[in-house]
């Protein structure tokens, strides 16, 4: 007794979220890492913490964000290598904003993450004409990166962020120029990773039209029965 077949195997979740911008990537990344005790690395977030703290990443990363470009994948490849080596990923992460590119996803299997087929990987798709309702009346909490819509899910007293009180603004990327960049880059750069991925990975497509909570039930039904 006492051999290597007594030793519960531990499952490590490799997730991925692609999706285009506004289809409730964060959300859903953001709850099922709190439900699951999964570490969420949000790229996104991470570089907007970057800007806040006024890094030499965040210096590099400003100007690409708020005209909606997608930043160097290079310094998307670093920051996202060095934190998947961290030990609270060692038993797996949810990955919400990465990779965005073939190069990302190629950077991604080097640095540690694997081959695709570790990979769960979760394709949220909505309709254009909603992405864009979405996007333009999200607003966005700068001190605890809250997000709230303008009618879909305002805060309690209005403009302020429920958790802390800062008072909500409209982050530059989500106003009109810079929100139409974006959905062109995803097209162009993002959306190849899809047929990228579902011949390689534990592939699923999730209708994310639907209200979140049914989303979320269906990305738990997955998770659960391991497929
Ligand atoms: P998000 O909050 O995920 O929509 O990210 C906001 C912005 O950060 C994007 O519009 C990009 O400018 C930048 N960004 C986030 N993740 C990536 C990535 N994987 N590759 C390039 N740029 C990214």
């Amino acid at each position: 007794m006492g051999g290597v077949e007594d030793v519960e195997p531990v499952s490590i979740e490799r997730i991925i979220f692609l999706g285009p911008p506004g289809a409730g990537k964060g959300t859903q990344a953001g709850r099922l890492a709190a439900e699951r005790r999964i570490v969420r690395v949000s790229t996104g977030d991470m570089l907007r913490d970057a800007i806040a703290e006024g890094t030499p990443v965040g210096r590099q990363a400003a100007p690409h964000i708020d005209k909606g470009d997608l930043v160097p994948d290079d310094l998307l490849i670093d920051m996202v290598g060095e934190r998947i080596r961290q030990s609270d990923c060692a038993n797996g992460y949810i990955l919400d904003g990465f990779p965005r590119t073939l190069r990302q996803a190629q950077g991604l299997e080097a640095m540690g993450g694997g081959p695709p087929s570790g990979f769960l990987v979760f394709d949220v798709e909505v309709p254009r004409e909603e992405l864009l309702k979405r996007l333009s009346g999200r607003r966005w909490c700068p001190t605890c990166q809250s997000t709230y819509h303008v009618d879909k899910n305002p805060p309690t007293r209005a403009g302020l962020c429920n958790l802390d009180s800062t008072p909500l603004i409209q982050r530059e990327d989500d106003k009109k120029v810079a929100v139409a960049r974006r959905l062109a880059e995803y097209d162009e750069r993002t959306k190849p990773l899809i047929g990228y991925y579902r011949d390689r990975s534990r592939f699923h497509t999730i209708d994310g039209y639907r209200p979140a909570d049914v989303v979320f039930g269906d990305l738990v039904t997955i998770l659960e029965a391991g497929r």
